[in-house]
């Protein structure tokens, strides 16, 4: 589906029904992202029985930390204190956490500007169930230009702060993510070529 990529290829699950995920599985994708809580602790029912790797991908309300955090492997979208202070509280050992960089700074989006990170990161310190292993990022909508700018960005931060790992990369997009060295796209839309 997808070639010349060695990374990580998440399904965003959330455009599909367990039967449809079951499907994907089939056909060797093992990780799965959803956005939203309760969606995701469904699917993580219905799909007990496969050896799956679940991230969070989608927006994270630090009230409904406490539902999802022991059911996760990953969860790409701290940007936070109050979702950090959520996981120390309730996460039983330690959690892979990316955080979430607004690199295209459209105030509408999630994430920390790039102008908080260093405070950001100083900060996060104080939470050893956090395990901080990478960045994630959105690209900006029909705009191949700034999001190619942000990927690069992206990929200097990891290199700057020692922190591999890269999610970024959408159907609309991830040939520029690859480009950039992303090592975890998260694609949805293109999936259904997979189901057809
Ligand atoms: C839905 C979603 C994706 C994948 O979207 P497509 O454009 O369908 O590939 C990736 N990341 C996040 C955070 C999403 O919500």
């Amino acid at each position: 589906m997808i070639k010349d990529f060695n990374g990580t290829i998440i399904c965003a699950s959330k455009y599909f029904s367990p039967d449809q995920l079951k499907i994907i599985y089939q056909k060797g994708y093992h990780d799965f992202g959803e956005n939203r809580v309760q969606m995701m602790l469904e699917k993580i029912e219905a799909l007990s029985d496969l050896d799956i790797t679940w991230h969070f991908i989608g927006h994270l309300q630090s009230n409904k930390v406490k539902d999802i955090i022991n059911h996760i492997d990953y969860l790409h979208t701290l940007d936070r204190l109050s979702v950090a202070k959520e996981i120390q509280k309730y996460r039983t050992g330690k959690i892979k956490c990316l955080i979430q960089l607004n690199l295209t700074e459209e105030p509408q989006k999630s994430g920390i500007y790039i102008d908080k990170l260093d405070q950001f990161l100083l900060e996060i310190k104080k939470y050893d169930k956090i395990e901080l292993v990478g960045f994630m990022t959105m690209g900006k909508d029909q705009d191949e230009v700034e999001t190619e700018e942000a990927f690069k960005k992206m990929y200097q931060l990891s290199v700057k702060y020692h922190l591999p790992l890269l999610s970024m990369g959408m159907t609309e997009d991830y040939h520029l993510a690859i480009k950039h060295h992303a090592t975890h796209l998260r694609i949805g839309r293109k999936f259904y070529e997979l189901l057809d």
